[in-house]
């Protein structure tokens, strides 16, 4: 379906859960017992992923907080798998239970796989995550690439005094050198940190291109959602993104439309206007998500709407 301002919307982000075994301070803010209460069911995932694909959506991907917590992830990864017009399913990870799900979710249908991870340093990614486990997600990404989906991102935020120097950007870049991977780096958002807290943690995407003075344009310079702009370390076989929502607004060319672990539709990512569709039948869906394209603001800086907090990111899943 096409909105008002003529944006083709066929992407839908579905949030399952609220839970996260990460505490990363940028995304998760306090408790999410409420959220938990009304997580919604394959049931109703279900309606929605039809509705979707109903409207026009053909590229599905599942998110949370932490999708692989979901005991029944790969039964959902199957059922969008198996609704007509979704050609592509992609899923947003932690990482830490990827190792031992990686060939499974492939099997069930997952074609993209995006793995969050701000640091390769084991202290940083402690005090980021609230686990020691960055161990457990670099194989995540090993096993991730030999197990040949169709492309793996990784995903990270930059974070002023964290991972903003020379050497940690290099570190991160270095994966590129290393796998065929797509790394990302990626502006922080308003969400979880609010006001002054945001603009002490706010890194622009200049961090990237002061760390990483080699890098070479690559092809078109965009990725396929036409949101990154793409980069390559020389001779390496992965590149390097950087999307920069707050420094450049793509919303010209956003395509999503985002569900809530429950059940709320959110219009955009940056605004805090939503419509439910938590229970209701396939004809409801298909309208409330037609309603919710409908208003679907020109971009997140348009003076429409409550604006400025995004919530919380591990409700709304990115
Ligand atoms: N648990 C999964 C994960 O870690 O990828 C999926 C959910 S997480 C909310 C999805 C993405 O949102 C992650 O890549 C995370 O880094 C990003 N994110 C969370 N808060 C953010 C913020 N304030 N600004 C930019 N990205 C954010």
């Amino acid at each position: 379906m096409e909105d008002l301002y003529s944006r083709k919307i066929d992407y839908l982000r579905l949030s399952l859960t609220p839970r996260c075994n990460f505490k990363c301070f940028y995304c998760d803010s306090g408790s999410c017992e409420p959220l938990m209460r009304n997580e919604l069911s394959l049931k109703e995932a279900e309606v929605i992923v039809g509705a979707a694909a109903e409207i026009g959506c053909t590229k599905v991907r599942l998110t949370g907080g932490e999708p692989l917590i979901r005991r029944d992830i790969m039964e959902v990864c199957r059922m969008v798998k198996s609704v007509p017009h979704i050609k592509t399913l992609g899923i947003t990870t932690n990482g830490f239970y990827l190792a031992s799900a990686v060939e499974e979710l492939k099997a069930s249908g997952v074609d993209l796989v995006n793995i969050s991870l701000d640091t390769v340093d084991p202290d940083v990614f402690r005090r980021v995550t609230g686990r020691d486990a960055l161990d457990k997600v670099l194989s995540g990404i090993a096993r991730a690439v030999q197990t040949g989906f169709s492309a793996v991102k990784i995903n990270a935020v930059l974070l002023r005094g964290i991972n903003d120097d020379g050497k940690a950007v290099a570190g991160l870049a270095a994966l590129t050198e290393r796998y065929p991977v797509d790394l990302r780096f990626i502006e922080l958002m308003p969400a979880a940190v609010t006001g002054k807290d945001y603009l002490r943690s706010f890194v622009s995407r200049s961090a990237v291109f002061e760390a990483l003075p080699h890098l070479e344009k690559n092809g078109a310079g965009c990725d396929g959602e036409g949101v990154a702009e793409m980069y390559r370390l020389p001779g390496a076989p992965g590149r390097i993104g950087v999307i920069s929502p707050m420094s450049s607004c793509f919303c010209h060319r956003c395509s999503r439309i985002r569900v809530l672990s429950d059940g709320s539709v959110r219009p955009c990512l940056l605004k805090n206007n939503e419509y439910s569709v938590k229970g209701l039948s396939f004809e409801d869906t298909v309208r409330v998500l037609k309603e919710a394209i409908r208003h679907k603001p020109q971009d997140y800086k348009d003076g429409s709407g409550a604006t400025g907090n995004a919530g919380r990111m591990k409700r709304i899943g990115g």
